[in-house]
């Protein structure tokens, strides 16, 4: 069981991210099971079992920084493998409203733009367009041939094909028209 030992601020930071999750971290037994199938784990995102200990330390910053849920995909692996069904997703939602509260910067420096760039896709060709998407990127950050040899690999793979570039700019209304809608929403619009 964890006890709290840190300054007031510190636990206080515990009982927002319950509060905001809706998650009972305090739960959580740091069996392992999450970051065991957790496909961003790695030497340099450790994964949410150590995530999570931070939140239960109450060390705010270290959390707050800590890239695991900067890089989370939402695949769900986490929640299906634990055992008291904490939901990652809704914890990283939280985390991620803190730090802009907090004016954290993320861990990642352009992540917002590669997640406009990713969005901006999709509205448009109704799911995203890897290499229109990552070559977008590498222009902006003026960084040509960051992760080539990564799409080189892909390719060879048969993830996507170098051709995209050059064909698929059918537009996709209808998700184009679900992405209005939402936008209208979060305004206050009505329907
Ligand atoms: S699987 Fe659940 S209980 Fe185990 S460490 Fe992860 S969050 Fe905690
Ligand atoms: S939902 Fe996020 S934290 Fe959980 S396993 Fe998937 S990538 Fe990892």
């Amino acid at each position: 069981m964890f006890r709290l030992t840190g300054a007031l601020s510190e636990q206080e930071f515990l009982h927002h991210v319950v509060q905001r999750s809706g998650q009972n971290l305090l739960e959580c037994l740091q069996c392992g099971k999450c970051t065991g199938g957790c496909p961003i784990a790695s030497e340099k995102v450790s994964g949410p079992r150590r995530l999570i200990a931070e939140i239960l330390s109450g060390m705010r910053n270290e959390a707050l920084k800590n890239p695991t849920w900067w890089y989370c995909v939402s695949c769900g692996t986490c929640m299906t493998r634990c055992p008291v069904d904490i939901n990652m997703y809704q914890v990283a939602t939280a985390l991620c409203e803190l730090a802009q509260e907090g004016g954290i910067a993320p861990s990642e420096r352009d992540i917002h733009l590669f997640e406009e760039l990713f969005l901006k896709s999709v509205e448009k060709y109704g799911r995203v367009k890897e290499l229109r998407t990552v070559a977008a990127y590498n222009v902006i950050t003026k960084n040509p041939l960051k992760d080539m040899d990564k799409a080189v690999t892909l390719m060879r793979k048969g993830a996507f094909s170098p051709l995209e570039i050059l064909s698929g700019w059918a537009k996709d209304r209808k998700v184009s028209r679900i992405f209005a809608l939402a936008r209208r929403t979060s305004e206050g619009g009505h329907e």
